[in-house]
């Protein structure tokens, strides 16, 4: 599946607030959007003000690189989660947490969503004890991931369990990380979802 590998703080500065795309880099003074508080590019500091729509469109792009899904992706999760009981734009953002990718990095074995994806595409994972590679599968509640046993030696994950506090372990997953498991033990409501999006700008854009 294809996937952004442009510059992840270009994407943040875009949006002028942190996305947390890179881990640890993130809570330090390097980040970019701590440096620089203006959009990229030459005309970066002399944009004027946005219209409804882009308004609209900014809160969309925010809410797909920060789980780092292409818009034919998001798209669909939107076209899904308008066929579903429930507040459309809450049960889009339900769809975009319980990826596979995103469930490995909020239970912390990886230090931001890009390595998530890495490594649930290079096989380090198993979910219910059967081997799942697909970064967009879409895990359930009560679904036990863990990290395959010949892969817990793996730098990436050991350092990003060691510094989980740091990002901290949301609580509708709880963590055995002592044999490298977690379960999940509800779908997030909207409190649990730690975003600052209004997705109901993302409904009114599409449902233009
Ligand atoms: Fe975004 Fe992290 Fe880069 Fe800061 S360091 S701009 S939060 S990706």
């Amino acid at each position: 599946m294809a996937r952004y590998t442009g510059p992840q703080c270009r994407l943040c500065r875009r949006e002028t607030e942190k996305l947390f795309l890179k881990g640890d880099r993130c809570f330090t003074e390097k980040c970019a959007v701590e440096r620089r508080q203006y959009p990229p590019g030459q005309h970066g500091q002399r944009r004027g003000k946005l219209s409804d729509y882009g308004v609209q469109l900014r809160e969309k792009q925010k809410v797909r690189n920060t789980y780092g899904v292409l818009e034919k992706q998001f798209r669909k999760y939107f076209h899904k989660a308008e066929r579903k009981k429930g507040v459309t734009g809450e049960v889009l953002l339900q769809f975009l947490e319980t990826r596979m990718d995103n469930i490995v990095h909020r239970m912390g074995f990886a230090p931001n969503r890009n390595s998530a994806r890495q490594l649930v595409r290079h096989g380090h994972f198993l979910i219910n004890g059967r081997d799942v590679n697909v970064p967009s599968f879409n895990v359930h509640v009560g679904d036990i991931v863990e990290v395959r046993t010949s892969s817990r030696d793996l730098d990436t994950i050991k350092d990003s369990i060691s510094r989980v506090e740091q990002r901290g372990i949301p609580s509708w997953v709880e963590m055995d990380f002592q044999n490298f498991k977690g379960k999940v033990l509800q779908i997030p409501s909207r409190e649990d979802i730690q975003l600052t999006a209004q997705e109901q700008l993302i409904v009114e854009l599409y449902s233009k």
